[in-house]
């Protein structure tokens, strides 16, 4: 159906030129909506989303509030100096306190349970455990937490245990966010995909001939920032997850990474567990920001959880579902003026719990 012209009421209500328009409500885009309203309470803000509800990564992520395992860390100090990987533990802890403190512990189910890194390689354990006093003086000076990790076992895998980490319930925290955002006064406009934006006049427009303008922009459309801006390098990334039916007396509690955090695991609730990752299986595939499901990673994720997690006889899966990251060159999230009052935001390299909501508050003050 064309679109018919508009009434001179809905010319009036919806041809409004907005202070700040924000382009993605994931974590990233209702944090910056969030915090300039904060900072400008008269300020008329609008955020769109081209998903009935935000679809990429924030509401479909694992929940884990991580700031680093020792794999990581040590395979991060192989390829980086190490000033990059200190701002980045400290950016992710940073992240993860404003995060709780703006939307509360009890709103979006957090546990300080702490991060376990499990081993099966004995050789590779025993190679990364030399790393720990170095990581652990990088904590202290970074973040001010002594003793980060801990040399252990858990059951009878050796590990490394890192006390600050935590999770949380992913769509408890956007929805407590969102509301936050609509006691605020910001305005939303859901199902409304942006295919052009003229970062000259800040005209941001749809297909269906949908247009809205404002003094500034900020565009968080993370893993789907090219199909916009096709010279922004952010290479998507599917994600997958899926979650048991209840189990009984299930021997995992708590957050957990396996091979390099490629493979991650946690307890929902007392019964069930979560399991995703295992986009190193076929990564080429993975590289798409189409949803769905690889067969092949389901396939190695059923048997981590039969041969090495051992769940018990007969568990099953209740529900499975995948989500588009953005990855950047560097793996640090970029943050920069694309024109003279439009900045980007995106590029979370798949950590963005921890990041996102103090990102969002930097391209706020930035724009
Ligand atoms: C399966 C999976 C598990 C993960 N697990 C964890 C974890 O445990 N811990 C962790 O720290 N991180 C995890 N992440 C990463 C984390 O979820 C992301 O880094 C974070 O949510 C990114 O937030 P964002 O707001 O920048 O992007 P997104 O949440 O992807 O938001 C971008 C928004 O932009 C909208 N959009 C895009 N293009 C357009 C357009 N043209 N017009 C209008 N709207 C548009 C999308 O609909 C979307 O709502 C995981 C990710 C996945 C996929």
């Amino acid at each position: 159906m064309p679109e018919p012209k508009r009434s001179y009421w809905e010319e009036e209500l919806y041809n409004q030129k907005h202070d700040l328009i924000v382009v993605g409500a994931g974590l990233t885009g209702l944090s910056s909506a969030y915090f300039f309203k904060k900072k400008h309470p008269s300020a008329k803000v609008l955020v769109i989303d081209r998903g009935f509800y935000p679809l990429g990564a924030s509401t479909r992520n694992a929940g884990f509030a991580c700031i680093g395992s020792v794999g990581e860390l040590v395979a991060d100090l192989e390829l980086e100096t190490e000033e990059v990987i200190k701002q980045r533990i400290q950016d992710r802890y940073n992240g993860l306190l404003l995060l709780r403190e703006t939307l509360g512990d009890e709103n979006i189910d957090y546990d300080s349970c702490g991060g376990w890194e499990i081993f099966t390689d004995s050789d590779e354990y025993v190679r990364l455990s030399d790393y720990v006093p170095r990581l652990n003086s990088i904590m202290e000076e970074m973040i001010g937490e002594k003793e980060v990790f801990e040399v252990g076992t858990y059951l009878s895998f050796p590990s490394f245990y890192n006390r600050v980490e935590g999770m949380l319930h992913p769509g408890k925290m956007i929805r407590t966010l969102y509301e936050k955002c609509i006691q605020s006064g910001i305005e939303f406009r859901w199902n409304t995909n942006i295919d052009h934006i003229d970062t000259e006049t800040n005209l941001v427009s749809s297909k269906s001939q949908i247009r809205f303008q404002a003094e500034k922009l900020i565009i968080a459309t993370n893993a789907f920032t090219d199909k916009i801006f096709p010279k922004i390098n952010i290479k998507p990334g599917r994600g997958y997850v899926f979650i048991t039916k209840e189990i009984d007396q299930p021997k995992w509690k708590g957050t957990f990474h396996y091979n390099k955090g490629y493979v991650y695991f946690r307890n929902v609730g007392d019964n069930r567990i979560l399991i995703g990752g295992g986009r190193n299986i076929n990564h080429d595939a993975e590289t798409t920001s189409e949803f769905g499901v690889n067969e092949e990673i389901k396939k190695y994720l059923v048997s981590f959880a039969n041969d090495t997690l051992e769940l018990p006889e007969g568990w099953k899966i209740e529900q499975e579902w995948s989500g588009i990251m953005g990855f950047t060159e560097s793996k640090s999230y970029i943050l920069e003026d694309i024109d003279k009052n439009c900045v980007l935001a995106a590029g979370l390299s798949g950590m963005g719990v921890a990041l996102g909501m103090n990102l969002g508050k930097k391209a706020s003050e930035l724009v």
